[in-house]
């Protein structure tokens, strides 16, 4: 088998592994990116993450102004956001994990979550202003709610795996695609020692003295999902990469890594019923095209195919509900769901953006359900019910947890219940959209992989989605990026080490 030599070897091409193979680099380290997928679909779930928000801590705007140097003084006159601390990001992780997130991974996590961004911006990474999670006031100003992300990277994922992509060809670092991992190579106390890779010629070997695993989640591959996440999840639809295959968690395991995590929970959200099977994060994902994101939910009602509704639409901000309610849609009959809003709605539900989707519009909310081919009684009576109990007993208020809540109907909706009664009413089904899976590798502060005594596993390491023990049930928005920069960052600096 032909054999190469160099200091450590990324596996995978998105955030993840970018940030960890720019930090070796940095770090003095010769560098070698392998990436299964060939160039044009490079960049895995990163490329496909289209909103590709940043969740990060800060002292409100002037933390933000060197992340946005292009900004002009007269934009950020505009601009009203409240500070989020490292307090405010601990909390919401652990409320959405319910206290399950890993202390010391949940404290790496926010703690750096802010000085990563920095290292971004300042290795050659740009962002924008996220507008989308805004709401104009009367006087031009734009208001986000309190730990709404405030950041995306320019461009969305596709600009963010061309930006890093940039900076490390500016620097050379030796970058291989239609190279899988194949197998971890060991010593015979049990470090690593190199990896043997897959490519179009056959295998062949580096010798190094670190690996990254960054290979993302195990969410493209049909059996570990029936296998981890259970029934139905195979024939779910994924709305990222389709090289996702978990073969990191897999080849780790082969040479006695420790699994972590909640293997049977996976980040999943409201996508369009029409969405592809693999990179269904747009209707049309090869021109980057309508966004099949179906978050507005929160100002209306979800109903099945019985026409019953089945969550708490407005428990919460979406950015805090959005990555589980794609797993109660896939509990649904036939993994689908029908949001539906009257006119009161229809501005705020414009502003999610549900471009290039078939709209179902009707005069009456009898006609609606017979053009959904939904149960016409059991929607009538969900909607009538849902309306006696809507209290109506305050304002209506986007930015907060208005508490406009109903009472005596299950379930109850806690937040923004405002009755369906304004025609025409209009719906949009929706199914459940698989975005990344939990579980993964167990991993210590420097995101070096341990073994099953709890010892670090020499000459391993692992960052992004395939760490476990991060996530649980659900997930805080826009954290998927900020955890791949964040343990990509320190585990190449620990790997060059
Ligand atoms: C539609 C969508 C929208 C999203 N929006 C956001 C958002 O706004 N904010 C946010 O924080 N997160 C978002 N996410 C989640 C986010 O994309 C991921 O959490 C993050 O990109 C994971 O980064 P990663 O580098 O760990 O994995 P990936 O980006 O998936 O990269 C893994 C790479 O490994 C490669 N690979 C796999 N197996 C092998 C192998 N054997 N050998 C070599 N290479 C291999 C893959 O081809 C891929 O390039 C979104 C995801 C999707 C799908």
């Amino acid at each position: 088998m032909k054999t190469e030599v160099c200091d450590v070897v990324v596996v995978g091409f998105g955030n993840a592994a970018q940030a960890a193979a720019f930090a070796a680099y940095q770090a003095g380290a010769k560098v070698i990116i392998i990436e299964k997928a060939p160039e044009n679909k490079r960049g895995g779930n990163t490329w496909h993450s289209h909103g590709a928000q940043f969740r990060h801590c800060h002292n409100g705007i002037a933390d933000e102004k060197p992340l946005l140097p292009h900004v002009p003084e007269s934009e950020w006159a505009k601009i009203k956001i409240e500070p989020y601390t490292q307090d405010d990001f601990y909390a919401d992780l652990m409320r959405v994990t319910r206290g399950r997130s890993i202390p010391e991974l949940a404290e790496m996590l926010v703690r750096e979550s802010y000085p990563t961004v920095r290292w971004m911006r300042e290795s050659g990474v740009e962002f924008d202003i996220l507008y989308g999670g805004a709401v104009p006031d009367k006087e031009g100003n734009f208001r986000w709610h309190h730990g709404a992300s405030f950041i995306h990277s320019k461009d969305g994922g596709a600009g963010l795996v061309t930006g890093w992509h940039r900076v490390l060809k500016k620097h050379n670092i030796d970058i291989r695609f239609e190279t899988g991992a194949a197998k971890l190579v060991t010593d015979e106390k049990g470090g690593v020692t190199g990896l043997v890779c897959l490519t179009p010629d056959g295998y062949i070997q580096i010798n190094c003295k670190s690996v990254v695993l960054a290979c993302g989640g195990f969410q493209a591959n049909p059996a570990m999902r029936v296998q981890y996440l259970g029934a139905g999840w195979d024939v779910a639809k994924c709305r990222g990469s389709s090289y996702d295959t978990g073969d990191g968690h897999i080849i780790a395991q082969e040479i006695g890594a420790q699994v972590v995590g909640h293997w049977g929970g996976a980040h999943a959200t409201p996508i369009d019923a029409d969405a592809g099977e693999y990179e269904g994060g747009f209707l049309d994902p090869e021109t980057r095209r309508h966004r099949t994101h179906r978050y507005a939910w929160t100002w209306g009602i979800m109903v099945n195919t019985l026409g019953k509704r089945f969550i708490d639409e407005g428990e919460d901000f979406h950015a805090y509900t959005y990555a589980k309610t794609g797993q109660e849609i896939v509990k649904q009959p036939s993994a689908v769901a029908y949001q539906v809003f009257d006119q009161k709605m229809m501005e705020a539900v414009g502003r999610q953006k549900y471009s290039g989707c078939v709209e179902v519009k009707a005069d009456t909310l009898k006609e609606l359900a017979e053009q959904l081919e939904i149960n016409v009684d059991g929607f009538l009576q969900t909607v009538e019910e849902y309306n006696a109990g809507c209290l109506n007993d305050r304002p209506f208020n986007e930015v907060t947890r208005d508490g406009l809540a109903t009472k005596g109907v299950t379930p109850p909706k806690t937040n923004w219940a405002t009755k369906i009664d304004k025609g025409p009413f209009v719906a949009y089904a929706c199914t459940g959209g698989l975005t990344f899976t939990f579980g993964g590798l167990r991993v210590d502060p420097n995101c070096q992989v341990l073994n099953k005594l709890n010892r670090p596993i020499r000459g391993l390491y692992a960052a992004g989605e395939i760490t476990g023990g991060f996530f649980y049930y659900n997930y805080p928005s826009g954290s998927g990026l900020t955890r791949g920069a964040v343990t990509g960052r320190v585990a190449g600096r620990s790997a060059a080490a």
